[in-house]
């Protein structure tokens, strides 16, 4: 008989109230998947904290096991691309929304979905990156490709203590950016200028209604907040600039005018990181292992066990964690 191994279950009763529990599982209780992958580190990103606490609407499908992203070991596979052994990383496509997710000791996917652990990643380090940080990767390779450069001027970047906020810093300034980091922790500063921001900004002043447009402050941004703070980012951008925005901390409205469009040339790239296809996800994934130092890698991450999951996807929503939390299922 198969082992059985701990899972976080997310159901909820008749008249839709939500209940999550520790429940032990067995192999055959898995949704259909080609590959089993005995998970060896997970994390706890924005939207897993959303999912557990019940938030937002992201289970789509009663009970699930919660959890966007793992790294670990295939044990299983009749998929043409793995083999027992594999060393594998799975963000998105929906699993911890509707296929079971990462916090189990077993996760059974499509193969289709699983990229290679790059050889210089471990499986904790490639969950310190999570989605959060191969979003961030995303977001930088959509401004390179909108032409943006460290040569044209100052990248701002919002909910910069955040998960996405703290790899895109470090990406952009190893990149030779001049990074303008905002946030509302301005106890965070020390951290944040460690992991290469050149600059600190309050929040407070992106996060209020704005003008149209604003004096030109940077050329390029990377936003993770939304609402007014992306408002008031397009509006400061310079001319021909561009901004990668993926994400909505403060709010999913865009109270902005076409004027930082159709004045100044901005362009706003739209990032998402869910069902991007798998050529996008392993040049996001080589270049993070290219241009993401291991140490600023190690200062971005906290690390827990299982236990401790419930408790940090709480603090995530009330916006207490600094950069990521790895957690180790081994
Ligand atoms: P985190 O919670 O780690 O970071 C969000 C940061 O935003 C916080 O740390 C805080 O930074 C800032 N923030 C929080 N609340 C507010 C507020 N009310 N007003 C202004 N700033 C605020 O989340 P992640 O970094 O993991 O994710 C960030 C966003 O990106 C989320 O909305 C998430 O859903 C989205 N996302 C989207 C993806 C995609 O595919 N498009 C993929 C991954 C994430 P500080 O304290 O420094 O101000």
């Amino acid at each position: 008989m198969s082992e059985t191994f701990r899972a976080i279950l997310v159901s909820r009763d008749e008249q839709k109230k939500q209940s999550v529990n520790v429940v032990e599982m067995a192999p055959d209780e898995l949704m259909d998947g080609d590959v089993d992958v005995a998970v060896e580190a997970t994390t706890v990103n924005y939207k897993d904290g959303l999912a557990i606490t019940g938030k937002a609407p992201v289970v789509r499908r009663w009970p699930l096991i919660p959890g966007i992203d793992l790294a670990g070991t295939v044990i299983r596979s009749t998929h043409a691309d793995w083999k027992e052994g594999d060393k594998v990383v799975l963000n998105g496509w929906g699993v911890g929304e509707t296929h079971y997710g990462a916090y189990a000791g077993r996760a059974r996917l499509n193969g289709d979905w699983l990229v290679p652990l790059p050889e210089r990643f471990s499986p904790k380090d490639a969950m310190a990156i999570g989605t959060a940080g191969y979003t961030a990767m995303l977001c930088v390779l959509a401004l390179e490709k909108a032409g943006m450069g460290p040569d044209r001027g100052p990248v701002v970047v919002t909910g910069a203590s955040g998960g996405v906020g703290s790899v895109a810093t470090a990406i952009l300034s190893k990149l030779g950016w001049h990074v303008i980091a905002s946030t509302g922790r301005p106890d965070e500063a020390g951290w944040l200028t460690d992991l290469g921001a050149a600059e600190i900004i309050d929040r407070a002043e992106l996060s209020e209604p704005g003008k149209p447009l604003a004096k030109e402050r940077w050329a390029a941004g990377v936003d993770a907040v939304g609402s007014h703070t992306l408002a008031n980012v397009l509006a400061a951008t310079s001319y021909g600039g561009a901004v990668a925005c993926c994400g909505l901390a403060q709010g999913m409205d865009l109270p902005a005018s076409v004027a930082p469009f159709i004045l100044r040339g901005v362009s706003l790239l739209g990032i998402d990181s869910v069902m991007a296809p798998k050529p996008r996800r392993l040049e996001a994934w080589r270049r993070l292992s290219q241009d993401l130092e291991p140490e600023k890698l190690r200062s971005i991450a906290t690390e827990i066990t299982f236990d401790g999951i419930l408790d940090a996807a709480k603090d995530i929503v009330e916006g207490k964690i600094r950069g990521r939390v790895v957690v180790d299922m081994t």
